[in-house]
């Protein structure tokens, strides 16, 4: 398709055996053909405001049912893919599916809700990024300001400069710019100030133990009275229990996602009514330990 991207068989060549080289290029030509196919699919996930419940939108992440190899793992098919360049076409793939869900009125992703959307830093680098979502947005009608892209803090991005400048035109078209999973990263701080963003996205390392571990729940409030400060909002990736929420509200974070309020869903008439639903202050009152 005319574009570009880095691939050295190399780099991962050498610290394999040869039968799992062998598997990997079983999985990438089955991979490839999926996505030739459109036999991909996109399950999405609420977003919810702290404390009210509400949903304000979703996030959408692919699913891929290979019918040899079962249910392959986006923490699998996602690298696979970014070694290959598959990424490229997944990633518009993805987007498109879900802006045209987003735009469509009355069916899976209701009016109104924001939908986010994971980009790989391989996608990043290409001249041709803000082209290929701009025509995304053009193509499915989506509102610009409905459209959030979720960067992962990564090595990866080696000219964060143009990145930047990149994320800035989209910004100034009011997509929204998410930091995925921080604080995991090499260079969270640095990413926090290169970049345009609007949202960070603590990742759920840190929330895992929010309610349990004082130094985790510090660590927790730092961040987001740090992104607060930086104007930007801050959302709890990952929240399975009501102590963990009920913690988070403590701690101030604007938005939460996690199996506690919605699993990821594909479309159906089951999503629409779990977004329309609010999840209420009940979720909240549970019995469980005070806040750290
Ligand atoms: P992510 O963007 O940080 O997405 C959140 C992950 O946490 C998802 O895993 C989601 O299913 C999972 N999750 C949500 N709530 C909970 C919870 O309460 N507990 C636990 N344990 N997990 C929860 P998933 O769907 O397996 O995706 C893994 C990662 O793969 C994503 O992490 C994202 O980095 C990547 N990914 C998924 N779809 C895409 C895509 O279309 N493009 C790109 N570039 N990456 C994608
Ligand atoms: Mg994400
Ligand atoms: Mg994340
Ligand atoms: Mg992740």
């Amino acid at each position: 398709r005319g574009r570009a991207a880095h691939y050295d068989p190399q780099m991962r060549a050498g610290l394999e055996t040869t039968e799992t080289t062998t598997a990997r290029r079983r999985m990438e030509r089955r991979l490839r053909a999926a996505i030739e196919h459109g036999t991909l699919t996109v399950h999405y996930q609420p977003v919810v405001a702290l404390p009210s419940g509400r949903v304000t939108g979703v996030e959408a992440l692919a699913r891929w049912h290979d019918p040899a190899l079962g249910n392959v793992p986006p923490d699998q098919f996602i690298p696979l893919a970014e070694d290959t360049g598959l990424i490229l076409d997944l990633g518009e793939w993805v987007l498109r599916a879900a802006c045209r869900e987003a735009a469509r009125p009355a069916e899976g992703v209701d009016t109104g809700l924001t939908v986010a959307v994971n980009v790989s830093p391989v996608q990043l680098t290409q001249p041709g990024f803000v082209a290929v979502v701009l025509g995304a947005l053009r193509d499915t009608g989506l509102a610009p300001h409905r459209l959030c892209l979720e960067i992962t803090e990564t090595a990866a991005i080696s000219d964060l400069e143009v990145t930047a400048s990149r994320l800035r035109e989209l910004r100034s078209h009011g997509v929204g710019i998410a930091l995925d999973d921080f604080g995991t990263g090499h260079s969270s701080l640095t990413m926090l100030r290169a970049l345009p963003l609007t949202i960070v996205k603590i990742d759920r390392s840190f929330v895992e133990n929010v309610a349990r571990s004082a130094q985790d729940a510090v660590l927790v409030r730092m961040v987001i009275e740090t992104a607060h400060t930086l104007g930007l909002e801050v959302c709890a990736e990952g929240i399975e229990d009501a102590d963990q929420a009920r913690q988070l509200v403590a701690l101030g974070c604007d938005t939460a996602q996690g199996w506690y309020f919605g699993m990821p869903e594909p479309p159906s008439e089951r999503l629409t009514q779990s977004l329309r639903a609010t999840v209420g202050p009940d979720m909240f009152d549970a019995a469980g330990p005070a806040p750290v």
